[in-house]
């Protein structure tokens, strides 16, 4: 790793460190990004910048530093490191305090911001597809911790992707208390069903992801209908098209659910359109690094 923004300065990817009595590390109690450029421009960064701040004003954290200089900070650990296609984590903890819980004693916010190369997928997934599977593990509800603050604590998705895992599967679908789909452990949910491209809805109790707005955005001006709605694994199950949206990800076509066949069992054609609108996207839309 080669340079990492650390509170103020830029330090080498092995001096960059956190104090033990940091509340990110000890409560998880922080928020964060995950971004990305595309040939020298960070897709979207005002927007991640958005949610971020959205994040820290509800958990009551002070970030310390304004919007814009958090923009200069992002496009800068981008130029230290050179790096015009890359991913980037942006951390902002409570930072150092005492053993309590109470963040009183924290005085000052940690900002972290770390650039790295992507870790994709491989090729074959987006031409293959992705299976998933439901897993036991139910998504933070929205009146305990509200799945659309990004925080540090990710325990919850973490637990599910585990169990997905040992069940053979590569993603989670995560259901809410009431039983209703909401998404995977780091991508948003789409499904294609009766010409209608539906996702569920923020208060079902999902992140407001960035790719998921831009693909929202992308079928409107394609002239498809959409919809924000709550739905079923039978939905799910008898849909004509499912995918998954994230920055990381971008969009990866599910071909298979809890062992059912979902359309035809291939990509299906809107995703595939979908994701050509939002590479073309990614090229021309973002803060230009350099
Ligand atoms: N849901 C969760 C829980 C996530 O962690 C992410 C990744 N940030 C997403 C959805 C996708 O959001 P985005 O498109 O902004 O990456």
């Amino acid at each position: 790793m080669g340079k990492v923004y650390c509170n103020g300065e830029f330090v080498s990817g092995d001096q960059a460190m956190v104090p033990v009595t940091d509340h990110g590390f000890l409560y998880g109690d922080g928020v964060f990004e995950g971004i990305r450029s595309y040939k020298g421009r960070v897709f979207k960064l005002r927007e991640h910048l958005k949610r971020l701040y959205q994040s820290a004003k509800s958990i009551h954290l002070d970030i310390g530093v304004s919007f814009e200089e958090m923009h200069e900070i992002v496009l800068e650990t981008y130029r230290k490191n050179n790096m015009p296609d890359g991913y980037c984590r942006l951390v902002v903890s409570r930072g150092k305090g005492d053993l309590g819980l109470s963040p009183s004693n924290c005085l000052e916010s940690s900002i972290f911001c770390i650039v790295d190369a992507i870790s994709l997928f491989p090729e074959n997934m987006y031409q293959q597809g992705l299976e998933v599977k439901t897993v036991s593990t139910r998504k933070n509800s929205v009146d305990s911790l509200n799945p659309r603050i990004k925080s540090l604590n990710y325990l919850n998705n973490i637990l599910a992707k585990i169990e997905a895992n040992q069940a053979g599967a590569m993603e989670a679908i995560m259901l809410n208390r009431e039983g209703y789909i909401t998404e995977g452990t780091a991508d948003n949910i789409f499904i294609y069903s009766g010409r209608i491209l539906k996702t569920p809805p923020l208060f079902a109790g999902v992140l407001e992801g960035i790719t998921r707005n831009a693909i929202l955005e992308i079928a409107v001006k394609l002239g498809m209908k959409v919809k924000e709605e709550l739905f079923t694994l039978h939905d799910l199950y008898v849909a004509d098209e499912c995918f998954l949206t994230g920055t990381a990800a971008e969009l990866i076509s599910v071909v298979k659910a809890d062992g059912r066949r979902i359309g035809n069992g291939v990509p299906g054609e809107v995703a595939k359109e979908l994701l050509a609108h939002f590479r073309a996207l990614t090229e021309s839309d973002g803060s230009v690094i350099f």
